[in-house]
């Protein structure tokens, strides 16, 4: 399996290479050259068929032949050790909880998978250049790719994270684990962090003897371990007869392309609809017709304040840059906090469920998509614990919620990082770490 450029600008590389550089030189996303529909015997026996067995048919055509057979199911046993259940909510609605593993996020099963390639692959090369996973975060991203990579040989990580700006949960999921891990406190915002990562993937001067790569989602060993959820909730849909709509939470995008991705390979999801805050470029782009992205405004649903989603180029290439293609395949809407806490209230109060804002802006989408399709089945994915989000939860449902143990376990460790307050200390960091 090959991978372009989305810039198109640059060499085809094959899997392993598109792992490693994470953006083509050029700037571009990669995007793979062929995708493959599976047949019609692999969806009529998914019930048979156990999570890795599931994974492994829908990921093996864009690995190829770089990681065999065996070794790729080793790695995908690994990482979908945890369950992805499918609760039902109300008549034809369902809640699809990607927060069962270790840092309560969607984001672990990419982390994960990412990091486990690259540890096989510097396993199996020894002339493999180590590399430094250099990421920014607004809170999820940093503790999912952090426990992923913990240990990972070969691999260190950098985690740039805005002070004082993520919560006491999501920080000690960032600053407590040590070994190939360090937590780099930025004085300053998300939107600093994301520059400084950014001037660093751009400085010729850092990449000598080390390999730097992104783990956000524009890397596709992220992003596309995400379709798994599809085909998981998929399996586990009693009636599958009905049309099948998904209602994701969308910051940079991944999560629902990964989605469409799925559909590309067959499964039969009839609509997705995406469920945004304030930060709401691709509702108004589908509303307008003007694509226009803008400076990200802070909400409660912060995983998703994103101003100029990343992956949304790898959704307009899936629809072949066709608008009116897109607006069939896609509808979107934008919330603002007080309806999202609105909806976390209702949801406990009416269906005794606890969401989280994310989770919480997935049910309100599906719901305005539901009434104007009222023979669709529909299912919002929950993408993060409410527990990480417990200072902006309603008090009286934040009481009543129960700490899981992937928490209590670290509740007591000692936070470690380093402050930098500008590009210059970022630098000086990363350069006397690589020797
Ligand atoms: C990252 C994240 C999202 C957004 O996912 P994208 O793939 O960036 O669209 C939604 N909810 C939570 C909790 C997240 O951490």
């Amino acid at each position: 399996m090959n991978y372009f450029s989305l810039n198109h600008n640059a060499p085809e590389v094959r899997f392993k290479e598109a792992v490693v550089r994470g953006l083509a030189p050029d700037k571009g996303l990669y995007f793979p050259k062929t995708i493959q529909q599976l047949p019609d015997s692999f969806f009529h026996n998914i019930e048979n068929l156990n999570q890795v067995d599931i994974a492994y048919e829908a990921i093996k055509q864009f690995v190829g032949d770089e990681i065999p057979e065996e070794d790729l199911k080793t790695i995908l046993k690994d990482v979908l050790s945890f369950d992805f259940p499918l609760v039902e909510i109300d008549k034809n609605i369902a809640s699809l909880e990607l927060y069962h593993g270790p840092t309560l996020a969607f984001k672990d099963v990419g982390a994960r998978f990412m990091a486990r390639c690259l540890g096989y692959f510097n396993s199996k090369d020894k002339n493999t250049n180590k590399v430094t996973v250099l990421v920014a975060t607004s809170g999820d991203t940093g503790g999912a790719v952090a426990n992923g990579f913990l240990g990972v040989k070969g691999v260190d990580v950098v985690i740039l994270y805005p002070s004082g700006k993520v919560s006491d949960i999501q920080e000690k999921q960032l600053t407590t684990l040590g070994q190939n891990i360090t937590a780099l406190e930025v004085n300053g915002v998300f939107d600093d962090c994301q520059a400084m990562v950014k001037t660093a993937f751009l400085d010729e001067g850092l990449k000598t003897s080390r390999t730097l790569t992104s783990a956000n989602s524009i890397n596709i060993a992220r992003w596309l371990p995400q379709m798994f959820y599809y085909f998981f909730a998929f399996k586990a849909l009693k009636d599958k007869s009905k049309k099948l709509v998904f209602s994701v939470p969308s910051g940079n995008y991944g999560n629902i392309c990964a989605g469409m991705m799925a559909q590309k390979l067959g499964l039969p999801i009839h609509h997705f609809v995406t469920g945004t805050n304030a930060n709401n470029v691709v509702p108004e782009y589908l509303k307008t017709g003007n694509y226009l992205t803008k400076a990200s405004v802070a909400t409660i649903s912060n995983a998703m304040d994103v101003g100029a989603p990343s992956n949304f180029i790898r959704i307009e290439e899936l629809h072949h840059h066709d608008f009116e293609l897109l607006k069939q395949n896609l509808s979107g809407y934008g919330f603002t906090d007080s309806e999202t806490i609105d909806a976390i209230n209702h949801l406990k109060k009416q269906h005794n469920y606890i969401a989280d804002p994310h989770g919480a802006i997935g049910y309100l989408a599906l719901k305005n998509h539901l009434k104007h399709n009222s023979d669709s089945y529909g299912i919002f994915l929950e993408t993060a614990h409410p527990i990480k989000f417990f200072p902006v939860m309603p008090k009286q449902i934040a009481d009543q919620m129960e700490i899981p143990p992937q928490i209590k376990s670290i509740l007591h460790k000692e936070k470690k990082s380093i402050k930098i307050s500008n590009y210059e200390e970022l630098r000086h960091f990363l350069l006397k770490s690589f020797n």
